[in-house]
């Protein structure tokens, strides 16, 4: 009975998964590296949501806690302000828990490098619940350089 069952939801998914395959983005890795499997998962659904998501830094050596041990990323959308996708991400609600999201806006400063987004988890795989911490860096005197996210 089992099988019979299993059978038939593989046929009727087959035939019929045309119209509910959600949209599939593309994750463009290139060299990075990323150890957290939470975070590649919602890299997954940001690409699903934007069409594509490249990842320009992932785990690296430095200052940044969180690119150390390969849970966060620097990603960038083509073709879109890295502050537009700052603002549709954070209106679509996919990182509404779990993340800093920081936004290095256009500038020269010692902190950062280039207009990117930065996604971090706050832990590498356990979901914590707690709020996304959402973070502008570099527009004036006040947010350039936090040493910290602001919360
Ligand atoms: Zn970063």
């Amino acid at each position: 009975m089992k099988v019979a069952i299993v059978i038939f939801l593989s046929l009727g998914l087959g035939a019929h998964s045309y119209y509910f395959r959600p949209p599939q983005g593309i994750v463009n890795y290139g060299n990075q590296v990323i150890y957290s499997n939470a975070l590649r998962y919602k890299l997954q659904e940001i690409a699903n949501f934007f069409g594509s998501v490249t990842v320009t830094s992932g785990l690296r050596q430095g200052g940044d806690p969180h690119h150390a041990v390969g849970q966060a990323a620097d990603i960038v959308v083509p073709g879109l302000d890295p502050k537009v996708v700052y603002d549709r991400l954070r209106m679509s609600g996919i990182i509404s828990t779990d993340y800093i999201v920081m936004y290095h806006a256009p500038g020269v400063r010692p902190c950062s490098t280039g207009t990117h987004l930065h996604i971090a988890r706050y832990q590498k795989e356990m979901f914590t619940g707690r709020a996304t911490c959402w973070v502008i860096e570099g527009t004036n005197i006040f947010n350039r350089c936090p040493s910290r996210p602001p919360c």
